[in-house]
């Protein structure tokens, strides 16, 4: 969850988002090799998809290299207050088996009901990342998923007695705290690490987000964030090596926000009724009101934070460059589905 971009409201606004995939090798002799086809990719943001594949070059999606899959040690938990509801929430993080990946379990629904955290699963990006159908829904996830994949958490239980996880101060800090404090332990399956061999590129309405090819196996993320003018947010850029102990150090502490016209918006709507500017950055003219920034660059720091949450969705790690130019939920989902979707139909196209 961050502040509204103007570019996220062009892509609510014209519904049709372009996804361009530019490259042009495929090596079949990769197992976990997938081509990524499809110069044209389209979907609604809103309502129905409706992906149409046209005949384009081809970029490669492969592994460069594996890792053991990560749980935790021991069980965690942390309590608040939920961002939307205003309710009291508990969440409890359990291991799990090897390749469970991470899942959502509303135990406030009788039976209880589980929701895997996979892009199949996402019905909605609008300000903040929602997972399941209702009733069996879980919102606001990014910031857990964050934390998660941010120490690189692969498998997890995340149990939620409330339909979103305590909003906490609008950051991963606290859920880092608490999963380090328990520990982590290697499992015996592996998580590939994938990279692209041309840039993958999605835009919509001003905003873009391209993953390049890099070195090595290390995955960092550069975004610029501009609202434009006139707006209380100047520009910020920032750009991060994504590693456990920057995530923890650097990012998980950076804390949501809002603009203060979108706060009583908000509030109209029955959102946030017991927030305060206490809980989360409200920034009004000449910045955050009754509260004072972390970073310097906070508010890009924390749109950073959420791209690592909505990519954990993947179910795999990225490696190369990841450039975001005033992108949000809706074009980070964007992403991942375009290389999950060609993924499979490679994959069946192989078989
Ligand atoms: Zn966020």
């Amino acid at each position: 969850m961050a502040g509204k971009a103007k570019p996220e409201n062009a892509i609510a606004g014209n519904l049709w988002s372009k996804v361009c995939v530019v490259g042009q090798a495929f090596q079949p002799d990769c197992d976990a090799s997938v081509r990524l086809e499809s110069l044209t990719y389209k979907t609604r943001t809103r309502g129905r998809q409706n992906p149409h594949y046209g005949p384009g070059k081809v970029s490669t999606v492969r592994t460069v290299k594996q890792r053991n899959q990560r749980t935790l040690a021991r069980p965690a938990e942390a309590g608040g207050i939920g961002f939307l509801t205003s309710a009291p929430v508990r969440i409890r993080f359990l291991p799990a088996a090897p390749d469970t990946g991470i899942v959502f379990v509303r135990t406030d629904l009788k039976p209880a009901v589980r929701i895997e955290a996979r892009l199949e699963n996402v019905t909605g990006t609008d300000r903040r990342t929602t997972l399941g159908q209702p009733p069996a829904q879980v919102s606001l996830v990014e910031h857990v998923l964050a934390a998660l994949a941010g120490l690189r958490i692969d498998n997890c239980i995340v149990e939620l007695n409330a339909p979103e996880p305590p909003g906490l101060d609008g950051s991963a800090l606290k859920f880092v705290e608490v999963l380090r404090k328990s520990g982590t332990i290697l499992q015996a399956a592996v998580r590939p690490i994938c990279g692209v061999e041309e840039a993958v590129i999605v835009q919509a309405g001003g905003a873009s987000l391209s993953l390049h090819p890099g070195m090595s196996d290390e995955f960092k993320i550069s975004y610029v964030l501009d609202y434009g003018s006139p707006s209380p947010i100047g520009r910020q850029s920032h750009t991060q090596i994504i590693t456990p102990e920057s995530f923890a150090n650097d990012l998980a502490d950076c804390r949501t926000y809002v603009l203060d016209q979108e706060a009583h918006a908000l509030r109209r709507q029955g959102l946030g009724e017991r927030l305060t500017t206490a809980d989360l950055l409200v920034i009004g003219p000449h910045g955050p009101i009754g509260n004072r920034y972390r970073h310097a660059n906070e508010l890009v720091r924390h749109k950073i934070l959420d791209i690592v949450g909505d990519l954990a969705l993947l179910g795999h790690d990225l490696c190369g460059h990841l450039v975001a130019c005033r992108s949000g939920h809706a074009l980070n989902v964007e992403l991942a589905r375009a290389l999950c979707q060609t993924a499979r139909r490679s994959v069946r196209a192989a078989a």
